[in-house]
């Protein structure tokens, strides 16, 4: 099997991705193996053994079908090389702050508008997850992401509105789980996991259902005294405030009562948005936030982990969830 862990940098990906078969291989490998051990299997009937064809495609004598190893994954019928498909892969999952279409078109010598395409494919592969939840000490908080209607042009503000009006504003919540993880020294490290998302509301109707759904009864939950909610122990958490507004930023005598992780997250999806992409419209912002998840929840693996993540996500390896079988189906 091919040895992930060298791809560690740009020059790396591009030495041993030297052509498309090299690339075309690889994907063959990762999905369905090597050599005796190698299992197509017909993405249409589910036939096992399909075998390739002289054409260096996949014939299926179940149903008669022939296929392409990226069939299924974001490179299906690409006019891309693979090649430039796997250093947007790395150039975007190793720019810590996200990277524009034009950089990406520049680096990977293609047009703005392609470089534009390969990212919302890329964007794609960060879709969170639905089917796992958070445990144990989770914080959680809302925030308001929206143009600023003073840099508008008169005819595109919203009437009646100044400042902070939550008119022009989408809310967005966040939970965020505190964890740890060994790191190669062995040593035992701070971790946090997040997950956010796009709301309607952040009243209680709309929030509680998406609590219970992704945040495990019985876990320890901390929140500042804005989004309080009264019901949370009925619902089988332990709850624990943070009054900001009493100027009370570690409310409590062991120094756990507070809401900095889930904050420091925010700060820096603001700064991925206006340093990056300056303004996002309410339609992409979901991948935006999924974008910036991806980043902090990987912030603390390797390039060549973080490349490797992305790759079995891009070839389908990791479950796929709703946003990846739309992506692939458009
Ligand atoms: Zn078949």
């Amino acid at each position: 099997m091919i040895d992930f862990s060298k791809f560690n940098s740009l020059f790396s990906i591009a030495s041993y991705f030297s052509t498309d078969d090299v690339c075309k291989q690889t994907i063959i490998e990762r999905r369905w193996g090597k050599d005796e051990s190698q299992d197509v299997v017909c993405p249409y009937c589910g036939k096992h053994h399909c075998k390739m064809s002289k054409s260096g495609r996949f014939h299926c004598t179940a149903c008669n079908k022939n296929f392409s190893c990226t069939v299924g994954t974001i490179f299906e019928n690409t006019k891309i090389t693979l090649r430039k498909w796997f250093m947007a892969m790395y150039l975007i999952s190793s720019h810590k702050k996200g990277i524009s279409s034009h950089q990406l078109a520049r680096d990977i010598e293609v047009t703005q508008k392609t470089a534009w395409y390969m990212l919302q494919k890329v964007r794609s592969l960060f879709a969170q997850d639905d089917s796992t939840a958070l445990e144990g000490e989770v914080e959680w908080d809302e925030v308001y992401i929206g143009g600023k209607e003073k840099w508008k042009h008169q005819s595109m503000r919203t009437p009646n509105t100044q400042g902070r009006s939550t008119k022009t504003k989408t809310p967005v919540f966040g939970m965020m789980e505190r964890t740890e993880f060994v790191n190669e020294n062995g040593e035992t490290e701070f971790m946090s996991n997040v997950r956010a998302m796009v709301v309607e509301k952040t009243d209680r109707s709309t929030l509680e259902p998406i609590i219970s759904q992704f945040i495990e009864e019985g876990s320890i939950v901390f929140t500042d005294e804005l989004n309080a909610y009264n019901h949370l122990a009925e619902m089988g958490y332990v709850h624990k405030i943070c009054n900001h507004g009493a100027l009370q930023f570690v409310c409590d005598d062991d120094g756990s009562v507070y809401t900095n992780n889930i904050e420091g997250f925010w700060s820096h999806f603001r700064r991925m948005i206006s340093g990056c992409y300056h303004d996002v419209s309410d339609e992409h912002l979901q991948q935006y936030i999924d974008e910036a998840c991806f980043r902090w929840n990987t912030r603390k693996m390797s390039e060549s982990e973080r490349f490797t993540d992305m790759f079995n996500t891009s070839i389908g390896l990791v479950k796929p969830n709703k946003e990846f079988k739309l992506c692939i189906a458009a």
